[in-house]
C-alpha cells in the first residue's frame, strides 16, 4: 500500500484520515502543529502523541521531508541545496540571506519547458511537475534547519527551477497550504512568484485576490527581441502579457515586479532602455535589473557595470521605479538549474 504523505493533506484531509484510524480530530492539529511549527523530522518525537498512534502512523503514513543530495555555501551566506525526490529525480532549492531576514527560493518543477536562451532550466527538458507536498518540504526544510539555528525564515520566493503557473494545481495548493492557519501559516505577502509570463493564468491568479507579489521575466520589451531570447513570448507576445499584468495589478493592488537580465549586447543599449520605459510608464510596477548568472553551455555574457548604471539611469530618469538586484551565490552557480546540471553531468 502507498504511504499517506502528510505534507499533502490539507488539516480536514488529516482529520478525515485520522477518523479512519479511530482517532480524534484534534489530533490533525497536533500533528500539523509538530510538522509546520516545530520542526519534526520523525513521528518519535510528537510527545503528545499516544505511543500505540506514533507507533502506527509509520507504517501508513510519511512525513514528506527529503533527502539533502549535495550541498554549497557561498562568501555570501547563499546556500543551495539538492533534494533528492522519491522517484530518483532531483530539486534545488536556495537560502538567500537577505537584511531583513531568510528568504528561500523554491523549484516547482523538474527541469522545465520553455527554454529560455539564457536559463539552465531547460537543458535537460521538463521532466515533472513537483507535487504541493514536494514544494512545502523545501520550505520546512530550510525553515527547521534556520529554527534550530535561532533564525527565521521571512520569505518564500518561486523562483527555483520550473514554471510555477505551468505546475497550476500544485502551486495554487502549495500558496493554499502556506496561508492556512493550521499549517505554515504565513501570509501570501512574504511569497513572490516569477513567471515567464502566461497571461490566462496570470489572470486566473488575480482572480484569488491573493497579496502575492507577481515577478514577471520580461527581459526584453520588444517582441522581436523577445521572441528570439524567450520562446514563451512567440505564443504571448509583450501585448496580450501586459494586459493579463495590468489586470493583476488592478485586481491585487500589487504592483508587478519586471525582472530583466542584463545581456550583453543583446538587451543592455540606451535604445532598449528607452523601448522599456515607454512601455512600463504609468504602470502599478518596479523593474528589477538582474546581473546573468553565466551558463557555460549558453552563448550569452553578463553586461558590464557602466552598462547596468546607463541603463538604469535612464529608467530611473524616466520615473520607473528600479532596482539593481545584488549578485548572490554566483559563485556556487546559484542560477536556476545549475546545480542539478552539474549534478547530472
Ligand atoms: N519560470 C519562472 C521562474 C524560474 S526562473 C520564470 O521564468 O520567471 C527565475 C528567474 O531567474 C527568472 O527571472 C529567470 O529569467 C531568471 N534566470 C534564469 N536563468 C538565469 C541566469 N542564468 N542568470 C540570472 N537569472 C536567470
Amino acid at each position: 500500500m502507498q504511504k499517506v504523505n502528510l505534507l499533502d493533506l490539507s488539516p480536514a484531509e488529516l482529520r478525515a484520515f485520522l477518523a479512519g484510524l479511530g482517532e480524534p480530530p484534534y489530533r490533525a492539529d497536533q500533528i500539523q502543529d509538530w510538522l509546520y511549527r516545530r520542526g519534526a523530522d520523525s513521528f518519535v518525537q510528537m510527545t503528545n502523541l499516544p505511543q500505540d498512534l506514533r507507533g502506527k502512523l509509520p507504517e501508513v503514513a510519511g512525513i514528506g521531508l527529503l533527502q539533502v543530495l549535495s550541498e554549497q555555501a557561498a562568501q555570501d551566506g547563499t546556500r543551495k541545496l539538492l533534494f533528492a525526490l522519491a522517484d530518483g529525480n532531483s530539486v534545488e532549492t536556495v537560502v538567500l540571506p537577505y537584511e531583513h531576514g531568510f528568504s528561500v527560493c523554491v523549484s516547482t518543477q523538474v527541469g522545465c519547458r520553455w527554454k529560455c536562451g539564457f536559463c539552465a532550466s531547460g537543458l535537460q527538458g521538463f521532466v515533472r511537475n513537483l507535487r504541493p507536498a514536494e514544494i512545502m518540504a523545501q520550505v520546512l526544510q530550510v525553515k527547521n534547519n534556520l529554527q534550530s539555528a535561532g533564525m527565521a525564515l521571512k520569505s518564500i520566493v518561486l523562483m527555483g527551477t520550473g514554471e510555477p503557473l505551468d505546475n497550476w494545481d500544485g502551486t495554487v495548493a502549495f500558496l493554499r497550504a502556506v496561508r492556512d492557519p493550521k499549517l505554515l501559516a504565513v501570509s501570501l505577502r512574504h511569497v513572490t512568484l516569477s513567471t515567464v509570463g502566461l497571461p490566462e493564468r496570470i489572470r486566473a491568479l488575480a482572480d484569488f485576490c491573493w497579496p502575492v507579489t507577481l515577478a514577471v521575466s520580461l527581459h526584453a520589451a520588444e517582441d522581436a527581441l523577445r521572441d528570439r531570447i524567450m520562446p514563451v513570448n512567440r505564443k504571448y507576445p509583450l501585448p496580450v502579457l501586459l494586459a493579463a499584468c495590468d489586470y493583476y495589478a488592478e485586481k491585487t493592488g500589487r504592483r508587478i515586479t519586471y525582472e530583466y537580465i542584463m545581456l550583453d549586447n543583446i538587451n543592455d543599449s540606451q535604445e532598449h532602455a528607452r523601448k522599456l520605459s515607454v512601455l512600463l510608464r504609468g504602470r502599478l510596477c518596479h523593474v528589477n535589473l538582474i546581473a546573468l548568472n553565466t551558463v557555460r553551455v549558453l552563448d550569452c555574457r553578463p553586461s558590464d557595470e557602466a552598462a547596468v548604471r546607463r541603463f538604469a539611469d535612464i529608467l530611473v530618469r524616466e520615473k520607473i521605479n528600479t532596482t539593481v538586484r545584488r549578485r548572490l551565490g554566483s559563485e556556487i552557480a546559484a542560477a536556476c538549474g545549475q546545480l542539478r546540471n552539474t549534478f547530472l553531468a
